[in-house]
């Protein structure tokens, strides 16, 4: 269905942006019950998020199971003392802690991780690596998304389709 400039839609949350970020937000709010659309101005979701191939945790099962301990005040120093502690602390702080948790949230949405690896030559065991790359961690968010009743338009920018309308 294409939506025009006439439609009246009502909403509790407007997300702009289906990438990575847009994805995860809009369906996490439908997770807490709100009616959300989505905009996206391109013809497709994922935006840059479908080429990635893996996100950094630290402190979570897979590192656990494979006895790979490096702990959040650990890489919370690294990337501190890294960056010359110009980034705000407070947001790397929260980052770090929530990374764990994060890829539970998206194992219990059925991503699927293959392997854990480091990012760089002789570093810590932080980087989870998902099957599909990142194309297919969009596509189980917005699959979610829908099946919560969230509602995505692509094509923003000229005549929005609704996507999974007829
Ligand atoms: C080749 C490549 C590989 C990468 N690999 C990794 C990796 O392995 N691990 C990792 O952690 N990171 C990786 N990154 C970085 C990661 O992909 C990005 O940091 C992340 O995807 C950013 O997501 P985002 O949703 O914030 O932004 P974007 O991906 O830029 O998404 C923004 C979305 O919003 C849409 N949009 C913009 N303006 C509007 C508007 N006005 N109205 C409607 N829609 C709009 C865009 O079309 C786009 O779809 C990689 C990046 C690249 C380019």
């Amino acid at each position: 269905m294409t939506a025009n400039a006439e439609q009246v839609m009502d909403t509790d949350v407007v997300v702009v942006g289906a990438g990575a970020s847009g994805s995860a937000a809009a369906y996490a709010l439908t997770e807490q019950g709100l009616k959300v659309i989505n905009l996206e101005k391109l013809p497709q979701t994922g935006g840059t998020g479908q080429f990635s191939e893996g996100i950094f945790a630290v402190e979570s099962k897979i590192q656990r199971e494979n006895n790979h301990v490096f702990t959040r005040d650990q890489a919370f120093k690294l990337v501190m003392d890294y960056s010359h502690w110009r980034p705000n602390a407070k947001l790397v702080r929260n980052y770090i802690n929530k990374s764990a948790d994060t890829i539970d949230w998206l194992q219990d949405l059925v991503v699927h991780f293959d392997k854990l690896t480091s990012n760089y030559p002789g570093g810590y065991y932080t980087w989870h690596i998902y099957q599909g790359r990142g194309r297919a961690v969009i596509d189980v968010l917005q699959q979610h998304f829908a099946e919560k009743g969230g509602k995505l338009l692509v094509k923003t920018g000229s005549s929005p389709i609704m996507v999974g309308d007829s």
